[in-house]
């Protein structure tokens, strides 16, 4: 660092196929970065393995500013790879993480920055309060998602909250200390705790490109949020096993007393069909449930890296 005074923020951006978005997100930064004058800035772009031009993109930021480094992966990984990777790479004193196609306006950071070092916060984080420009049928999944997330699990998790988040030193290291694999960034961000405030804005539409985000993908992505952050399901499928086995019990018992005092009552088969395979249903719903968590053990216990680096300008320089 050039002067004792001036701390440095590490701006960490995960990029996937972004060449579009790069340069206009490059500029506005700057340009909040000059409201700031008191800070250093670096930025960590994180090319989580692009097909487009994107990692050429950033090899040209580079070139032209010092304060630009890169992270390469080898593949996809996915943004909580890269946000992993960012912030276990970043040297600031503080870090934020922010979309590259201007989701996440950088006009906030003063504001956020104000936050975290004069009012005694760790972390200062957004939230959108509107979804304008989303399919609505992707607004109503959303909202029910975090509803029912904030049921089921002890860690509170914001409607509409972003990645986009500044943090202290202290925060940074409590979320590397967190080793999974399965990285749900949303939750992991409340589950480490801290003071954290929170900052809203409308929603922005990005500013060049396409959403990385199909519905599966967010579907997907939800369930790891349930499985990586509640126990729920599996009480779920045990209690509804246990009121299943009485509701059995009783209707035995029901019909060996009917036998016993009537006789003869062989027929009602296609009720039996019936709640055979509901109870035949419910198994597999269990059993599905329980190989979900036995996923997510298996690819915990092989102990993988979270990502792999092809490029690490990070490294280098440390190297140096
Ligand atoms: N992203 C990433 N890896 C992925 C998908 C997305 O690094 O596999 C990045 C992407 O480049 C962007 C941010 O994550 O900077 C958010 O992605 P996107 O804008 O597609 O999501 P949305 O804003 O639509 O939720
Ligand atoms: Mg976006």
């Amino acid at each position: 660092m050039e002067s004792k005074e001036k701390k440095l923020i590490s701006v960490i951006v995960p990029c996937y196929n972004e060449e579009q978005s790069l340069y206009y997100f490059y500029e506005e930064m700057n340009r909040t970065a000059l409201q700031m004058p008191d800070n250093l800035f670096e930025y960590l772009f994180i090319d989580d393995g692009s097909k487009d031009g994107t990692l050429t993109v950033i090899h040209e930021l580079m070139e032209k500013d010092e304060a630009v480094k890169c992270i390469s992966f080898s593949r996809n990984f996915g943004k909580e790879a890269a946000i992993y990777a960012g912030i276990s790479n970043a040297s600031g004193d503080y870090a934020v993480v922010m979309d590259a196609d201007l989701q996440d306006p950088p006009g906030l950071l003063p504001k956020m920055y104000r936050a975290v070092t004069e009012e005694g916060y760790d972390s200062a984080a957004t939230r959108r309060v509107s979804r304008k420009g989303e399919p609505p049928i992707r607004s109503l999944f959303a909202r029910a998602f975090y509803r029912l997330m904030n049921r089921i699990s002890d860690v509170e998790l914001m409607d509409g909250a972003r990645d986009y988040r500044l943090m202290n030193r202290q925060y940074m290291d409590a979320l590397l200390s967190l080793k999974e694999y399965n990285r749900f960034s949303k939750g992991l961000f409340g589950w480490v705790g801290f003071r954290t405030k929170w900052f809203e804005y409308e929603n922005v539409e990005r500013v060049a490109g396409e959403t990385k985000w199909s519905f599966w993908k967010l579907f997907k992505y939800s369930l790891d949020g349930i499985v990586g952050f509640s126990s729920t399901p599996l009480y779920i499928a045990s209690v509804l096993g246990t009121v299943m086995c009485g509701v059995a019990a009783l209707a035995i018992i029901f019909i060996v007393v009917r036998q016993l005092i009537f006789g003869g009552s062989a027929d009602g088969w296609p009720s039996m069909v019936c709640i055979l395979m509901f109870i035949g249903g419910i198994l597999l719903l269990a059993i599905g449930v329980l190989g979900l968590y036995l996923s997510k053990i298996y690819l915990e216990v092989k102990g993988r890296p979270i990502y792999i680096a092809k490029e690490n300008s990070v490294k280098n320089e440390k190297k140096e």
